[in-house]
């Protein structure tokens, strides 16, 4: 079924009586060279397992279970499952999750239906969940090889950032943090049906195998980062000693300890620097 051919998609669309959720994000791939790209591009290949988060029609999902051994699929919408059967009928590597992906046992779910497979994720994510998706899967640190992600431009703007510049944010120091970041290219807005204001673009992060820091220590960087970034104009010692409740004298010391002057501000600091910062505040304010 070609499932990027806007007759075929209206057609199956009215047959069900469905209609876009703007609130889901729904915006579905209509470009037919995307999601071969994706799929490509994030590790669909034998061998593997590919999670897919959001299959709307199932467009990607197709592409994907073509190329990969296995796709497991959550999509939160029921009244795509009887779409789904439709479109995916051809596949029967392909099994459907119908759950919300913010509350899936993601790591149960890989390990059950991944079992011997080496792991990957890809999707066409839904934008108003971008960022607690991409930290919900770096924070449970999933075993998976690759996320490969579509996201709008602007925020693939900010995750694929150089920490310490001025477009990065507490998401950009994260994705450093937990793994390596890229672009892969980008996707215009009439890609899609509804076609969305924004365009938007593909990013693989790939997870590093080791955690940079010990578990107690990566705990309070994350308050570190999380707290610093969310007054990312005012000093570090301003923002930390009010955001952790932790005295300035004490943030003070820390900076001093880290070579830093006591005006710098986070956003301005390598992750090394705050990886730094961090463990030397850490054991100063305990
Ligand atoms: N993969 C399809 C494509 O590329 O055409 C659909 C992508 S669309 C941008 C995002 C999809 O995620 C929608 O099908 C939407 O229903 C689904 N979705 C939204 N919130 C979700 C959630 N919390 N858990 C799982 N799926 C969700």
């Amino acid at each position: 079924m070609e499932l990027t051919n806007i007759g075929t998609v209206r057609d199956i669309l009215s047959r069900h009586g469905f209609s876009f959720s703007k609130g889901l994000g729904q915006n579905f791939i209509i470009n037919p060279d995307i999601c071969p790209k994706i799929a490509e591009m994030g590790n669909a290949a034998p061998g593997f397992g590919v999670l897919e988060i959001g299959t709307g029609i199932g467009v990607l999902t197709a592409e994907l279970a073509k190329r990969a051994d296995k796709v497991a699929a959550v999509e939160i919408d029921t009244r795509l499952m009887s779409i789904l059967d439709e479109t995916l009928a051809d596949f029967s590597n392909v099994k459907i999750f119908n759950e919300d992906v913010m509350k899936c046992d993601l790591r149960g779910l890989i390990s059950r239906e991944f079992a011997g497979l080496r792991a990957a994720v890809c999707a066409n994510l839904p934008y108003y969940i971008t960022s607690p998706v991409i930290m919900l899967l770096l924070e449970s640190r999933l075993p998976v090889e690759s996320i490969t992600v579509m996201v709008q431009k602007e925020a693939a703007q900010r995750l694929c950032a150089r920490v310490g510049s001025r477009e990065s944010g507490a998401i950009t120091v994260a994705v450093n943090y937990y793994g390596t970041v890229r672009q892969l290219f980008g996707v215009s807005r009439g890609s899609f049906m509804p076609s969305p204001n924004v365009d938007s673009a593909v990013i693989r992060i790939d997870p590093a195998a080791e955690p940079r820091l010990p578990e107690y220590e990566e705990k309070f960087f994350f308050k570190v980062v999380k707290g610093g970034f969310s007054q990312r104009r005012k000093t570090a010692a301003n923002a930390v000693s009010s955001q952790l409740g932790i005295s300035k004298e004490a943030v003070y010391e820390a900076l001093k300890a880290s070579g830093q002057n006591e005006n710098a501000r986070l956003e301005q600091f390598t992750l090394e620097e705050l990886m730094d910062f961090s463990i030397n505040l850490h054991r100063i304010a305990q």
